[in-house]
């Protein structure tokens, strides 16, 4: 078979991270105590491919770029890293997109500021676009066309864009403009350096195509975009778009067919799936979900939700106990999700999400999450929830109550990580970010936070996850990561104590 647009990625994209997305996010990281390879395998081993070097599953922003283009007619496939030297002599067009290609994006941003090394997902990429088999693309004159949800990453490194050879940098969504860009680099006519997609040229449910091949873990998208309208996300500015139950079956089918046992259902909030405005309906949800759990043998799991959707689908339809007792707790033990606290400051909610509380007031959202948070532990759903530290409004009162929610959640089974609000170019420079970003307040709401994902990644560990055999290694390997991060901590602590103090003498 014959390939003249070649889609890849770098390892740390190109893996299905042991069936356990949340693994994943080791790749973001610099390796912990652990040697590079060792921390590799934890995170993204290599893939199963075929012959010709195609992922049996791939990433799904891929898998969509992939689908489109086959649709127009063109010889198109996702390509191992490994395996991109096979395809030399046909390849015309190098297609790369990326989750964090510089690892700019949280939480790579907040790891590179913490262990003064550059993250793993970084290094990799740096390793495949200098790897022999795209070096000699480039000589052969391929184009190469970057994108995906890190392509504003590209703009902070003209210098590697130049380097490289990066022909032109898609920005948001790609469905209506990659045929043409593809068809141009085929013809050998000159491309445009950049491309943004804004949201008038957001592609209609029909103009998005059905994956083609199997997504990582069974990652399945339900809609796009998202009403709330925080201000430091760009998620916002797309249009709302539901995806149809019938189109949602037939990628799970692709899935299941291809071998793979799970769903992530794939949502800024799985929650206002075909909801009224803000306020979930118990129809469309449970719907959804008794269709994904007819379809496949494995389990369910969420990408994202909001905890406002949470206590207000809970208190007003009971939602979350009918939905776990029903379906999900039937068939696994847990259901993991990713959401978002930012903050426990009004004050600040106000400034930044106005609506992340809504249908709730504002005031009201320290409560929101508390009750999110009890709704979730005693429903068996475990959050990963992140915190936003460092943003340009923010006061030690914000800190202050941020803290103060924190110790509010300590009793519910959670992982909360804390990411700084970083402009852009400053990562470049990480020791003026260390030494003059950093408050006192910042570092006890990020030791508390650690401690608390600590205890509970131990009680998540010997509970919940990785149980069955097979995964014992990875397990083993985690545990003791755990135990060595621990470690570390306490090492650290009065190290960072002494540098907060020398800091405001010297500013004293
Ligand atoms: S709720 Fe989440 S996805 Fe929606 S605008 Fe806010 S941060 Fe973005």
């Amino acid at each position: 078979m014959v390939f003249e647009a070649v889609i890849s990625s770098d390892r740390t994209m190109i893996s299905n991270h042991h069936g356990r997305e949340f693994l994943g996010f080791m790749t973001t990281s610099p390796p912990i105590g652990l040697p590079e390879k060792i921390w590799m395998w934890l995170a993204a081993p290599k893939p199963k491919v075929d012959k010709l070097g195609r992922p049996v599953e791939a990433p799904y922003g891929l898998r969509k770029i992939e689908a489109k283009l086959l649709e127009e007619g063109f010889n198109t496939a996702i390509v191992d890293p490994d395996h991109i030297a096979k395809h030399l002599d046909t390849m015309k067009v190098l297609l790369i997109g990326h989750h964090d290609y510089f690892a700019y994006g949280p939480p790579s941003n907040e790891w590179w500021m913490i262990m003064g090394k550059e993250p793993i997902n970084r290094i990799s990429f740096m390793r495949f676009m200098n790897s022999t088999a795209v070096r000699e693309a480039k000589r052969r004159g391929v184009k190469i066309i970057v994108g995906g949800p890190a392509a504003w990453q590209w703009l902070w490194e003209s210098g590697l864009w130049k380097k490289w050879g990066i022909d032109t940098v898609v920005e948001g969504e790609a469905e209506l403009v990659i045929g043409d860009l593809v068809e141009a680099a085929l013809n050998g006519e000159k491309l445009p350096d950049y491309v943004y997609v804004g949201p008038s040229d957001s592609p209609s449910i029909d103009e998005i195509p059905v994956i083609k091949g199997a997504s990582v873990n069974g990652l399945v998208e339900i809609m796009r975009g998202c009403p709330r309208g925080c201000k430091f996300c760009s998620v916002t500015l797309r249009p709302l778009r539901f995806i149809p139950l019938d189109y949602i079956r037939k990628e799970i089918e692709v899935n299941v067919k291809a071998g793979v046992k799970n769903v992530i259902l794939h949502s800024e909030d799985v929650l206002l799936y075909h909801a009224d405005g803000v306020k979930p309906l118990p129809e469309p949800i449970l719907n959804l979900h008794k269709m994904a759990a007819s379809l496949v043998p494995g389990t369910l799991v969420w990408s994202h939700t909001s905890l406002a959707a949470v206590k207000y689908s809970e208190e007003k339809h009971r939602l979350i106990t009918r939905l776990m007792n029903e379906i999900i707790l039937t068939r696994q033990e847990f259901l993991g999700v990713e959401v978002g606290i930012e903050t426990g400051s009004t004050r600040l909610a106000k400034i930044i999400m106005p609506a992340k509380a809504a249908p709730y007031p504002t005031e009201k959202w320290p409560e929101v999450v508390i009750d999110a948070f009890r709704i979730m532990h005693e429903n068996r759903i475990i959050p990963a929830a992140t915190l936003i530290l460092g943003l340009p409004k923010e006061r030690e009162d914000d800190l202050v109550a941020t803290a103060e929610l924190l110790d509010e959640l300590k009793q519910y089974r959670s992982l909360i990580v804390p990411m700084f609000f970083v402009p852009m170019g400053a990562l470049k420079n990480m020791d003026w970010f260390r030494k003059h970003r950093i408050k006192e307040e910042h570092i006890k709401i990020m030791l508390k936070t650690l401690n608390h994902s600590l205890r509970w990644a131990e009680d998540i560990i010997n509970n919940f996850y990785l149980k069955e055999p097979h995964m014992y290694p990875v397990r083993l390997g985690i545990k003791l990561l755990i135990k060595y991060i621990r470690f570390k901590a306490r090492q650290v602590k009065p190290a960072i104590e002494a540098i907060i103090q020398e800091r405001e003498k010297k500013n004293t």
